[in-house]
């Protein structure tokens, strides 16, 4: 075993622990999402677990005498799908920066770095990643919510992102909008949500309840420059730019939820079903080691260029089908009755549905790979 592959199990086995502590809440949380709070008492490291720039994290977690900050793809694929092999609601229920993060740390200057981390390690602070849109989805090109000139030297936000996670109890969070027509008009706004105008409401759902998916209503919330990030970069380094690398970095850690959910199915019918009905699982383990590997690797390659998500848009293909197919063999071993008789799997089959449209659907994953065959990135992704 090398050293990184050392370290990466001692990470897993500490993860598995911390695992244990989300068991208690599990169904509670998803009955009642606005209950999220009952995992701070939980006991799990949840500051440790956020994934706060080393310099906001003064006492990260310690493995194989390494400090853990868990803001690498290849640490928090490790950590998070063994936290999801009990609840992945929950997972995506707690504070911290997750996607909005990542683009604050790619386009923020110090102020804004220090606005946004600098209150995430204060309290804990819920936050969120507003892109999609009622009507037209995520496709950057039909969105519709504006930053305008105000008049008097500031702007005027106006729009609704739906399917927003966390939005509704988040403090702070990234907004995408448009300034001008065209890829290269859409901006990255850094955003309190007690400004004026803001609103967020909870949207009812049946899979993965904790995130709390949101609708968030902007009507001309006041901005100032001061909240426009990367406004002294090029058209070509700003909202789309990041929002693009963020998808790429953050499709494998989706992807080891959605191995997660799959890993918890497959754990939860060995424990509780007939070895003759379990023979219906033969072929998944195989399935779920290979998965684990290729979300490996694109966490790998997500850390080392976020520019490119190929390997990102192969593993979460991947990992969304079996949990979609790993979760309803698992009830047909069970037999009729099963997701009544069984509300833990119950939920794995109604989380494992919402992996397919979390960062970009299939379709979307699909066209990636294809153009990345055709530019010739393929190869490169295999010689690496
Ligand atoms: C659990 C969960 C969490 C989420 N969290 C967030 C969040 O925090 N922030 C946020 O902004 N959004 C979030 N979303 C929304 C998510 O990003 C969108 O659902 C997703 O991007 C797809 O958008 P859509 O559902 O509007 O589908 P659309 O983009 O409208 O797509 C509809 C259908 O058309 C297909 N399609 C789209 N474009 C093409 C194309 N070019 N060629 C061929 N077929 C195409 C798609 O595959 C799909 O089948 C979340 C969604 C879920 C389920």
């Amino acid at each position: 075993m090398t050293a990184d592959e050392e370290f990466l199990t001692e990470l897993r086995g500490l993860a598995r622990e911390f695992g244990d502590m989300l068991s208690p809440t599990a169904l509670t949380v998803d009955r009642d999402p606005g209950q999220a709070r009952m995992l701070l008492d939980s006991g799990l490291p949840w500051r440790q677990l956020m994934g706060l720039p080393a310099e906001y994290n003064p006492d990260p977690l310690r493995v194989g005498g390494r400090s853990v900050y868990l803001d690498k793809a290849v640490e928090q694929v490790t950590v998070l799908e063994e936290l999801a092999r009990v609840d992945a609601g929950a997972v995506l229920a707690l504070p911290g920066p997750s996607m909005s993060g990542f683009v604050v740390s790619e386009l923020g200057d110090r102020a804004q770095r220090e606005r946004y981390f600098g209150r995430l390690a204060e309290s804990p602070t819920w936050t969120f990643f507003g892109m999609t849109e009622p009507g037209h989805g995520s496709d950057p090109a039909s969105m519709s919510t504006t930053v305008r000139p105000d008049g008097a030297g500031g702007y005027r936000l106006t729009g609704t992102k739906r399917f927003v996670g966390n939005g509704a109890r988040a403090a702070v969070g990234v907004v995408f909008a448009r300034r001008r027509s065209g890829p290269l008009g859409v901006c990255a706004v850094l955003l309190e949500t007690d400004r004026p105008g803001f609103t967020g409401v909870p949207l009812e759902t049946i899979g993965l309840r904790g995130l709390q998916l949101s609708e968030l209503r902007m009507r001309d919330v006041p901005l100032t420059d001061d909240d426009l990030l990367g406004r002294d970069r090029s058209a070509t380094r700003q909202g789309m730019w990041a929002a693009v690398r963020t998808f790429n970095r953050y499709r494998p850690v989706v992807s080891s939820l959605a191995l997660g959910v799959a890993q918890a199915a497959y754990d939860y019918t060995v424990a509780h079903c007939s070895r003759r009905t379990i023979d219906r699982l033969a072929g998944f383990e195989g399935r779920l080691r290979g998965t684990r590997a290729l979300v490996l690797a694109a966490a790998r390659a997500a850390d080392r260029d976020p520019a490119d998500g190929t390997l990102a848009s192969a593993a979460k293909i991947r990992a969304t089908r079996l949990a979609e197919e790993l979760t309803l063999e698992a009830v047909e071993c069970f037999g009729p009755g099963a997701r009544w008789d069984h509300p833990p799997l119950d939920k794995y089959v109604r989380d494992a549905r919402a992996f397919e449209f979390m960062e970009g659907t299939g379709t979307i994953q699909r066209l990636n790979l294809a153009q990345a065959y055709l530019s010739g990135r393929l190869d490169d992704d295999r010689a690496a």
